[in-house]
């Protein structure tokens, strides 16, 4: 099963991705995830994202691109995978395509989980809490929505026009965007 995870910040793409991880035995490819764990590392990749990640706005494609291919070359991603949080732009897109088809790997379903935007700013808040995330603070997160909507949103239509896009509401409770999810990807 190789999936694409497609959503705003706060709609739940980790939280689901984790549940699918362990459903599907496959794992999941946060793009998020990596770089910071580049920045805690203090690694010079993780050096040049950190600001930019702090001010809610995209790290460059290159780098973004680089970390996926390198990624998916690992042993793990042989039955499949979940990308969460990238592609992120159109050209980013076209990157993992060209990365997939290079690998013979094609992708299964794009699933896009649609949230309320007002809801997504309190969710986000409410996990700035726990998350000590540099990131999850109103201005912050009012960027990173509009960068969603600029950068990010024209996915939903570019992976529509491949028959890949399923969407799935994410404003019910988690069990059941899980379930909604499955009965997407296995339709
Ligand atoms: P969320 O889904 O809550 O927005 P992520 O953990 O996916 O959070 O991403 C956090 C930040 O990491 C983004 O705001 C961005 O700066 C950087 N980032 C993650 N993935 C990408 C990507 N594919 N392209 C560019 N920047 C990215």
């Amino acid at each position: 099963m190789r999936l694409i995870l497609l959503g705003p910040p706060g709609a739940g793409k980790g939280t689901q991705a984790e549940i699918l991880v362990s459903a599907y035995g496959i794992p999941q490819l946060s793009t998020g995830n990596i770089l910071r764990a580049a920045i805690a590392e203090k690694t010079p990749m993780g050096l040049a994202a950190k600001e930019i990640m702090d001010r809610g706005d995209l790290v460059s494609d290159e780098i973004v691109n680089g970390i996926v291919s390198e990624r998916l070359d690992h042993e793990d991603c042989k039955p499949g995978f979940i990308l969460d949080g990238f592609p992120r732009t159109i050209p980013q897109a076209g990157a993992l395509d060209k990365m997939l088809a290079e690998k013979g790997m094609g992708l299964d379903a794009v699933v896009e989980i649609t949230a309320d935007p007002d809801v997504l700013v309190a969710r986000v808040i409410n996990r700035a809490k726990e998350s000590n995330r540099a990131d999850d603070n109103p201005d912050v997160i009012r960027n990173r929505l509009s960068v969603y909507s600029e950068q990010t949103a024209p996915l939903v239509e570019f992976y529509r026009g491949k028959g890949l896009l399923k969407s799935v509401d994410g404003m019910q409770p988690v069990d059941e965007v899980t379930a909604a999810i499955r009965r997407a990807v296995h339709n």
